[in-house]
C-alpha cells in the first residue's frame, strides 16, 4: 500500500540537490564576476566550475538517497505494516546514525505492544474457558433440577390419585349416611365430618394446583365461553354464605359489553371464586361487590374484574407479599378463619398464566379491592338464555335411562350407585374394561351412557374406550370418564381416547348428575337430528 509518498520534486534528495545547486551557482557566478573584474578569467576555469555546479548536486542527491531516503523508506514501510495490524519488528538499515536509533526504538515499542497484545489474548482465552466451564456446570445443575422437578410432579400425580380415591369413598359414604334417618346429634356430628372432609379436599386441590403451576404443567383450555355467566355462577355459589353473614353481594356488569371469549372457564371461575370467598370470609358487615367491565383493544377483549369488600382490610406493610404462598396478612387469620394461605398465590399465578395482571388496594377498617385484568381472544357465542333455576332433586325422574358403570373399586361402585339410584337410573356394573365390553355386547337393550373409571385391572378405561370407538355400534355412545387422576393432561388423555366428558373424583353428587344429564341430552339431540 502506498502511503503518503511525496511527489518527486519534494523528496529530501531533490530538495538537497536544488539547494546545493543554487548555492554553487551563486559561488560560480561570483567567482566568474571576480575573475572578469581582475581580468584573470579563463574559459577552462569557467568550464570546470560549471561541471562542479552540475556534478556536486547530483552527488549530494545520491548521497541523501542512500543515507536518508532509503532508511526512512524502510522505516515508513514498517510503520505502515504496524498500522495494518502486524506487530512484527521492522527492517532497519545499519546506518549507525539517528535513523537506525529511531528504528530500534520503534522496534522496542512494537515488541512491547506485541507482548501486551499476547497477554490480552491469553486473558481472553482464559475468560472464555472459564465461561465455558461455568456454563457446563450450570447445565449439569439445570438438568439435575429438571429431573428433580419431574420426579416431584410424578410423585404428586401418584399422590393425587392415591389421596383422591379414599376421599371419594369417604365423601360418598358421608353423603349417603346423611341421607338416611339419623337423630339430631348424629347428623350434627356427621355434618361436621363432612365439612372437614370437604376442606381437606379443598386443601388437597390447592396444593396440587400450586405444584402443577410451579412444575409448568398447568395447561389452559381454549374454549368459547360467556365471561359474564361464569362470574354470575360464582356469585350464586357464594350467595348463601353471604346472606348467612348478613352482607349484600352484588354484581355490576353494566360496562361489560363483550362477554364471548376464548379461554379456560374453569380457571377463570377459580380466580373469581378465590377472590370472592376471601372477600366474603373477611367481611363482617356491609357488602361485597363484583364489577365486570370489558374493552376492545387491538382485536382483544380486555376484561377487568374488580372484587371489593367492606371488610377488615389489609395493613399497608403486608400488601406487598399477600400474593406469596404461605403468607396471610396476619397469622391470627389462620387461627380465626382457617385456610392455607395458598388461595391468593394460586390466584396470582393463574392470572399470570392467562397473561393478565392482579393488584390490590386496601385500607385497614375500610375494606379491600382486588383488580384483575385478563386479555382474551373474542369468541362468537350467543348470550345465554335466562335459565330456569333447577336443582337435580326437583327434576323429572330419570327412569328408563340405562347406565353402565365401569369401576373396579367396590366402595366407589357403592357411592356412585347410591347417588344415581335415587334419581331412578337403571345401572349395571362392570368391574373392569373386559367385563364392560362383554356387557355391551350381550345387552338386551342398548345403554344410554357409560361411566368409565380410568385405572382398572385387566383392561383400563382408556383402552376400553378405544375398543368401543372402533365398533360402529358404540361409536356414538356417550362415555364419561370418572377418575382420580387429577393432574393436567388426564383430561386430554381421556378425550383423546374418545371419551366425551370427564368427572374427577371425589365425585360430587350434584356435579355427577348435571354432567350425566348434559351428555344424555346431547346424545338425545344428536339422535333427533
Ligand atoms: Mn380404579
Amino acid at each position: 500500500m502506498e502511503v503518503n509518498k511525496p511527489p518527486k520534486l519534494r523528496t529530501l534528495s531533490s530538495k538537497f540537490s536544488v539547494f546545493t545547486g543554487i548555492l554553487l551557482l551563486w559561488v560560480v557566478a561570483f567567482t566568474v564576476y571576480w575573475d572578469i573584474l581582475r581580468g584573470t578569467f579563463s574559459w577552462e576555469k569557467g568550464v570546470v566550475l560549471c561541471a562542479f555546479v552540475l556534478v556536486i548536486p547530483f552527488a549530494i542527491s545520491r548521497f541523501t538517497i542512500r543515507a536518508l531516503a532509503r532508511p526512512l523508506k524502510l522505516l515508513q514501510a514498517g510503520i505502515t505494516s504496524v498500522g495494518e495490524g502486524q506487530l512484527r519488528p521492522i527492517q532497519i538499515s545499519p546506518t549507525g546514525d539517528e535513523i537506525q536509533y529511531l528504528g530500534q526504538s520503534f522496534n522496542r515499542m512494537i515488541q512491547a505492544l506485541a507482548s501486551s497484545r499476547e497477554e490480552i489474548h491469553q486473558h481472553h482465552e482464559l475468560l472464555e474457558q472459564r465461561i465455558h466451564e461455568r456454563t457446563s456446570e450450570l447445565e449439569v445443575a439445570k438438568d439435575a433440577a429438571l429431573a428433580a422437578s419431574q420426579a416431584k410432579s410424578e410423585f404428586l400425580a401418584n399422590m393425587s390419585h392415591e389421596l383422591r380415591t379414599p376421599m371419594n369413598g369417604l365423601l360418598g359414604m358421608l353423603e349417603l349416611t346423611l341421607d338416611s334417618h339419623l337423630d339430631k346429634e348424629q347428623r350434627d356430628q356427621l355434618e361436621t365430618a363432612q365439612r372437614c372432609a370437604y376442606s381437606l379436599l379443598a386443601l388437597l386441590n390447592d396444593i396440587l394446583d400450586l405444584s402443577k403451576i410451579e412444575a409448568g404443567k398447568m395447561m389452559l383450555e381454549q374454549v368459547p365461553f360467556n365471561l359474564r355467566s361464569v362470574i354470575e355462577d360464582c356469585i350464586k355459589s357464594h350467595a348463601v354464605k353471604a346472606s348467612q353473614k348478613g352482607i349484600t353481594l352484588k354484581l355490576d356488569h353494566s360496562r361489560a359489553q363483550h362477554n364471548g371469549v376464548f379461554g379456560d372457564p374453569l380457571r377463570v371461575r377459580q380466580i373469581v371464586t378465590n377472590l370472592l370467598s376471601n372477600a366474603v370470609k373477611f367481611t363482617e358487615r356491609g357488602s361485597v361487590e363484583v364489577r365486570l367491565s370489558t374493552e376492545l383493544h387491538g382485536g382483544k377483549i380486555e376484561s377487568n374484574i374488580e372484587v371489593s369488600d367492606t371488610g377488615s382490610g389489609i395493613p399497608k406493610q403486608k400488601l406487598g407479599d399477600i400474593f406469596e404462598k404461605f403468607t396471610q396478612a396476619d397469622s391470627s387469620i389462620t387461627r380465626k378463619y382457617g385456610g392455607t394461605g395458598l388461595g391468593l398465590a394460586i390466584t396470582r399465578r393463574l392470572v399470570e398464566i392467562h397473561g393478565g395482571k392482579i393488584r390490590v388496594e386496601s385500607e385497614v377498617g375500610k375494606g379491600s379491592s382486588f383488580f384483575v385484568t385478563i386479555p382474551f381472544e373474542p369468541a362468537q357465542i350467543p348470550e345465554p338464555a335466562p335459565r330456569a333455576e333447577s336443582h337435580p332433586a326437583e327434576q323429572a325422574n330419570s327412569g328408563g335411562v340405562r347406565l353402565l358403570l365401569v369401576e373396579d373399586n367396590l366402595v366407589n361402585q357403592k357411592v356412585v350407585l347410591a347417588m344415581l339410584r335415587k334419581r331412578g337410573y337403571q345401572i349395571e356394573i362392570a368391574n373392569d374394561g373386559r367385563e364392560a365390553l362383554e356387557k355391551l355386547e350381550s345387552a338386551s337393550r342398548p345403554y344410554d351412557l357409560v361411566l368409565m373409571d380410568v385405572q382398572m385391572p385387566v383392561l383400563d378405561g382408556l383402552e376400553t374406550t378405544r375398543v368401543m370407538r372402533r365398533d360402529p355400534r358404540w361409536v356414538k355412545l356417550p362415555v364419561v370418564a370418572m377418575t382420580a387422576h387429577a393432574m393436567t393432561g388426564d383430561r386430554e388423555k381421556c378425550i383423546e381416547a374418545g371419551m366425551n366428558g370427564y368427572i374427577s373424583k371425589p365425585v360430587q353428587p350434584g356435579h355427577l348428575i348435571t354432567t350425566l344429564e348434559r351428555h344424555l341430552a346431547g346424545a338425545a339431540e344428536a339422535r333427533a337430528n
